[in-house]
């Protein structure tokens, strides 16, 4: 079992008055971790203690940003095997998902520090004679993170990484399904030398979330939110942010299509829907989680990702390795059962796998799948995907915008210019063709439309969400004034 502590002031501390909660591992249901249970004054002092450290970190030379955040960057990859550990424990994740979550954390930190030296401004033409007018990029202040579980270690980088970069000092909210995870990622910070205060780290009891969120929230020292989870959620958050007019960018669900037109080639597109689809057990926001095929290569195509789907090994990711380990709860696992038995009520065709009575659930693929089926319109959010027929190519960008989400799609072709044309009208915030929905690099500009929320991480557009545009003026002659 975990014991984990939060990270205030640079010092190691539990809640007031000693309180936990305990994470449970979804198979055994045995103790996978105690942590603190922060109360909302417990998450003010975290607020405070960055804001007392803010001063100082915003003026440190981006050179010394830069070797922070690389030494982050070591120190997490070589927690590999304890965040293995953490994750299996906690969330029944499989050593594969761990381990692209290091890898691609790794590159988030390494991506946060060479930004350090790219938090550019510009020189603007002014009407004033002798006026040098500029546009310049500032830290806000501090920066409040909130994570999920489900990819618990990018996620968790992604909410304090660029921000920290930008010489704001943060507030992580660690997730309440996998606080030793999140905790690990705090003490790799802590490890790279980053000064007291700079980064600080909260975990809270899931009955608390509302009231500690809503204190760091309120508190003036807060100047930006971020937070990925539900939309469910996110709608609280963004309200709350409104109310206090704090600017938020909000990574909501999904239900990413995956487009296979009459051209595509099938072996490509099988390949990618299998990985989209079932990667963590389809637990990730850009998961596969609509197969929109046209009718007349559907037979040739559904064979063929059956038998793949088929072939994924499913077990405890304790004991060895697998592609699908243990969903996260049997929450998952209720909703998932509820989803084939709708479909299949209404004429679906269950062509591997099927409802689980544990949280080992395994690739589950629904053909034939209509718009009058649930599965059809909500997240599945696990190894449960429908496979939708359509005629021709305006059918299926039809399928792919009847939907409230609008995070990541993929679109399958061998005619480029035809998928490009496609994936220009799919309403989402990325869009790859010949690859699949799940995909993630600290580069690329990450957002999603629609219900999937708003703003970015990654490259530049996350320093524009985590700095603020100031207008500076040096006046450069004498002024003339109307009186
Ligand atoms: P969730 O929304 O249930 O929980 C996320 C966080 O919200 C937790 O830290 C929790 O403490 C907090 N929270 C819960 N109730 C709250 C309240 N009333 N007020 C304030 N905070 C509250 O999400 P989850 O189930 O952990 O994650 C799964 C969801 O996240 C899926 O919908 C998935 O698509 C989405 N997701 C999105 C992205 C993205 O980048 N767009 C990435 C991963 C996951």
């Amino acid at each position: 079992m975990n014991t984990i502590s939060m990270l205030i002031g640079g010092e190691r501390v539990d809640a007031t008055g000693g309180a936990t909660f305990e994470r449970r591992n979804p198979l055994d249901g045995q103790v996978a971790t105690r942590a603190p249970a922060a109360t909302p004054a417990d998450a003010v002092r975290a607020v405070e203690a960055a804001q007392k450290a803010f001063p100082a970190w915003a003026e440190v030379g981006p050179g010394e940003r830069r070797g922070l955040l690389l030494k982050a960057a070591a120190a997490l990859e070589a927690k590999a095997d304890a965040f293995a550990q953490a994750v299996a424990s906690e969330t029944g994740g499989s050593a594969l998902w761990s381990g692209f979550n290091v890898h691609v954390a790794a590159g988030m930190l390494q991506e946060a520090a060479s930004l350090t030296t790219q938090i550019s401004g510009e020189v603007i033409p002014s009407n004033v004679p002798g006026s040098l007018a500029m546009a310049v990029r500032q830290p806000a202040g501090v920066v409040l993170g909130i994570a999920p579980w489900n990819a618990p270690v990018i996620l968790g980088v992604r909410a304090i990484a660029t921000p920290l970069a930008c010489g704001n000092t943060v507030v992580l909210k660690g997730s309440e399904l996998s606080p030793a995870t999140h905790g690990l990622i705090i003490e790799a910070l802590q490890e790279a030398g980053l000064p007291p205060g700079v980064v600080n780290f909260v975990t809270n009891a899931p009955a608390d979330a509302g009231a500690v969120v809503e204190a760091m929230v309120a508190h003036p020292a807060v100047r930006r939110v971020n937070f990925t989870g539900s939309t469910r959620v996110g709608r609280i958050i963004g309200a709350l942010c409104a109310k206090h007019l704090k600017p938020a960018v909000l990574e909501l669900g999904g239900k990413a299509p995956l487009l296979v037109l009459a051209d595509a080639d099938l072996d490509a597109a099988v390949n990618g829907a299998a990985f989209g689809a079932f990667a963590n057990s389809g637990q990730i926001c850009m998961s596969t989680e609509r197969i929109i095929v046209d009718a007349a290569i559907a037979d040739a195509f559904v064979e063929k990702l059956a038998a793949k789907a088929r072939s994924l090994p499913l077990g405890d990711p304790r004991q060895g390795p697998v592609v699908l380990g243990s969903v996260v709860d049997l929450g998952t696992v209720e909703r998932c059962n509820a989803l084939i038995d709708d479909a299949l009520a209404k004429g679906a065709k269950l062509l591997c796998g099927g409802k689980a009575d544990s949280t080992l659930m395994p690739a589950t693929l629904l053909d034939h799948v209509t718009a009058d089926m649930a599965i059809y319109h909500e997240e599945s959010f696990g190894p449960v995907k429908g496979i939708v027929r359509v005629g021709g190519v305006e059918a299926a960008i039809a399928c792919a915008n009847d939907n409230p989400f609008g995070l990541s799609a993929a679109v399958f072709s061998r005619d480029i210019a035809k998928a490009w044309n496609v994936a220009r009208r799919i309403q989402s915030g990325i869009c790859h063709i010949n690859a699949p929905t799940v995909h993630d690099e600290a580069q690329m500009p990450f957002g999603g439309v629609k219900e999937s929320g708003y703003g970015h991480f990654g490259g530049r557009a996350g320093i524009d969400s985590f700095t603020d545009l100031r207008w500076i003026t040096v006046q450069t002659t004498e002024r003339h004034y109307p009186f």
